[in-house]
């Protein structure tokens, strides 16, 4: 197994006779976006010195800005079903919590949809808790399916990521055929004891099972899949470091490894109490764990979620973040009923989606509703070898002004309008291929004649 527990505990120990001199060329590495190795990243987790700490936070600000710019990929998640076989410990929705669940009827997937749509969303988290019976992988396609056809105006969702337990090649393929975005799922927890506690029965109670679910899906054909850990519930450094070592593994075989990687905290969800959990991160060890993920796999997207209040998320910005979810609900049905209280989880940041976007740009920030290279066959090591070429930052950059725009046209009012036409006057001359330049300006013209849809 690619995982092993005395090893990472090894590397956390030997880690703390690193000397500065030898930080410091780790950090040098960083600093060129070269990446990191696994053992790199032990040793620049343990430093506690403040000028490697300041020197941490300074480079993943460099990396951000040069890898991903100013930009920001929007995204929405959609919860379809609240049925759950397994009984984890730190989750709403385990099988012991009695509430009336329910998963949405295809009438239903559209009616959320439709709502997410008029938000202005183009690419969605589908998710859905562990059940065969009353969620299988066949509900889970007609959904897929059935969010794809969808379309309301001008709107309508063109990347469906899907966040569904671990599962077999069949089904797998299935997803592949329906035509998903990234395959998400978190491990949880690295730490087997840990994991074997928390997962008290249930399929996913089977550590290697769920450990190997990328490998299936990789030899499945899908080729973007998204790691994570559910920071809380084992020390966040050996964390850290199952991360790492899950992505070399995945890198290794398949020659690609995370596409992206999502840092979601333990908070409170109704039936859990936040006080069982020993290992809470405070947000000083947050952010210096999204920074350091942040220098060692430079080209791997990164995602927080609506569990992370506004200030939280504009530091993570910074020094990292890429992607963010708004205007989310975590409840099945949710958007439909927007009820207060949450199920799964509380929502920190509950602004509507454009409330967010105006921030977003006051901030300085382009978000972006880009889609393209998933539809543009840039998926696996095809998109990994244009990220880590810097290319990438050519199209993404070109592409966030177009969405954005196509969102101001279609559901902005007219402040709103003007505000992202300032900041088209400001980003448009950035573009510095002057082709590329004429493009965009073209193309934004063709929609604000009512062309859609327009990328790189
Ligand atoms: Fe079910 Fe997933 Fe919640 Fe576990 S974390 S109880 S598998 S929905
Ligand atoms: Fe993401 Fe590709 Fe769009 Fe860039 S161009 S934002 S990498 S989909």
């Amino acid at each position: 197994m690619f995982i092993d527990k005395d090893y990472i505990e090894g590397l956390l120990e030997d880690a703390k006779t690193t000397t500065d001199d030898e930080i410091n060329k780790i950090l040098d590495k960083a600093d060129a976006f070269e990446g990191l190795t696994h053992r790199e990243v032990a040793s620049l987790l343990v430093t506690d010195k403040k000028e490697h700490t300041d020197r941490i936070f300074d480079i993943a600000g460099k990396i951000k800005e040069h890898i991903y710019g100013n930009r920001i990929v929007m995204f929405a998640p959609l919860y379809v079903s609240d049925y759950c076989i397994n009984r984890c410990k730190y989750c709403g929705y385990n099988h012991d919590h009695e509430f009336e669940r329910r998963r949405l009827t295809m009438d239903e997937v559209r009616n959320e949809v439709a709502i997410l749509e008029k938000m202005g969303h183009k690419r969605l988290a589908l998710e859905a808790g562990e059940d065969p019976k009353n969620c299988s992988i066949d509900y889970i396609v007609d959904c897929i399916r059935t969010i794809y056809d969808m379309k309301l105006d001008n709107g309508e969702i063109r990347r469906v990521n899907v966040n569904i337990a671990a599962t077999t090649v069949e089904d797998y393929k299935k997803l592949k055929e329906i035509g998903i975005g990234t395959y998400v799922l978190f491990q949880e927890t690295y730490h087997r004891p840990t994991y074997e506690e928390v997962h008290l029965s249930g399929p996913k109670k089977d550590y290697e099972y769920h450990l190997t679910a990328f490998d299936r899906a990789m030899e499945a054909g899908i080729d973007d899949v998204g790691g994570g850990v559910l920071f809380g519930l084992y020390d966040p450094y050996f964390e850290v470091l199952g991360l790492m070592l899950h992505n070399e593994h995945l890198e290794e075989e398949y020659g690609v490894g995370f596409h992206t990687i999502s840092v979601p905290r333990i908070c409170q969800a109704e039936g859990v109490a936040t006080s069982e959990f020993k290992y809470l991160v405070d947000d000083e060890t947050f952010k210096k764990i999204v920074a350091i993920i942040r220098l060692a796999v430079p080209f791997t997207g990164m995602i927080v979620s609506t569990r992370e209040s506004m200030e939280m998320r504009k530091d993570l910005i910074k020094i990292g973040i890429s992607q963010i979810s708004a205007g989310s609900t975590v409840e099945v049905g949710g958007y439909t009923a927007r009820e207060h209280s949450s199920t799964q989880f509380n929502v920190n940041d509950d602004r509507d989606a454009i409330d967010i976007i105006s921030w977003l740009i006051d901030e300085g920030l382009v978000p972006s509703f880009c889609t393209a290279c998933y539809r543009k066959g840039r998926t696996g090591d095809r998109f990994m070898s244009l990220a880590k070429s810097g290319n990438i930052k050519n199209t993404c950059h070109p592409n966030a002004l177009m969405t954005l725009w196509e969102y101001a046209l279609d559901y902005g009012d007219d402040k709103f309008k003007s505000k992202v036409e300032g900041l088209l006057k400001r980003e448009i001359p950035k573009i510095e291929d002057a082709n590329v330049r004429d493009l965009v300006s073209n193309n934004i013209e063709r929609l604000r004649c009512g062309e859609r849809d327009l990328f790189l």
